[in-house]
């Protein structure tokens, strides 16, 4: 679904990732972790096309996605993405949060548009909050709704840069349920997060990234029961 090759990222005179390449098989979870400042949620951005590369290239679906001439627009609406902050209008029900990109970024029709959400809404267990405000929801309700509010377009790809981070550790739980079940019905995911226990059980493919370089990458079980370079393990001892 998504390849990375080389991709090299500036910012001013700092280099923040180098020489990344990535591969995400279709179906597939894949987990950027390591420590805060390693470059998870600028690999993300990039994939996005929400920062430019200086060196290197990205594919989606087999199209490159980083040449000048690739269509930005329509490969953002092929990506879902939810961030750690979950940024839904607060002047809009979440009915209308959901439906306002499918009906005026993609033109489906608004009965359509409600009756995919609110299929949505009743699948991660919130079918009655569909008329409510955002302040009236917990975090763990509020990011359930930008899960599916990036799912209402039905996207190829969804990134999820630390979706739990903000949240009490009791709603933690609800979230991270959705992820497993969106696993379990084939969507293709790379997450960032500081979840290592999370990382271990739903992703296939566990990257490390450190200092902008993805220093070790595997199997789940590879990288968390037996990794091979030396930094990851510091990192996961401290971690876990
Ligand atoms: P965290 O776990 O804290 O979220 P991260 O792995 O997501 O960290 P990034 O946010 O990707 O890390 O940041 C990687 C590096 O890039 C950091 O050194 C950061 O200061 C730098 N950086 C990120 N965005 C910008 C920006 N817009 N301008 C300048 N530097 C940036
Ligand atoms: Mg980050």
């Amino acid at each position: 679904v998504l390849r990375m090759e080389s991709v090299r990222k500036t910012f001013g005179g700092s280099v923040v990732l180098r020489d990344v390449c990535l591969e995400v098989a279709p179906h597939t979870v894949t987990a950027l972790i390591g420590a805060s400042g390693s470059g998870k949620s600028t690999l993300l951005r990039c994939a996005n096309l929400l920062e430019e590369i200086d060196d290197g290239a990205i594919w989606l679906d087999g199209e490159e996605i980083t040449d000048p001439r690739a269509d930005q627009d329509a490969v953002r609406r092929r990506i879902g993405v939810v961030f750690q902050a979950y940024n839904l209008f607060p002047h809009m029900t979440v009915l209308e949060n959901i439906t306002l990109a499918p009906r005026r970024v993609h033109g489906v029709p608004r009965a359509q548009a409600e009756e995919r959400a609110r299929e949505l809404l009743e699948r991660l267990g919130l079918g009655d909050k569909a008329g409510a405000y955002p302040d009236r929801l917990s975090g763990g309700q509020q990011q359930r709704v930008a899960i599916v509010r990036a799912l209402a377009v039905r996207p190829r790809l969804l990134l999820l840069d630390e979706i739990t981070a903000a949240l009490d550790p009791e709603l933690v739980g609800e979230v991270l349920a959705v992820v497993r079940d969106l696993k379990d019905d084939g969507m293709t995911m790379v997450l960032a997060t500081h979840e290592m226990g999370f990382a271990r059980e739903v992703a296939d493919q566990v990257c490390f990234l450190d200092g902008g370089v993805v220093l070790e990458r595997g199997t789940a079980e590879q990288v968390f029961g037996d990794p091979r370079q030396e930094r990851t393990r510091r990192f996961l001892r401290r971690i876990v």
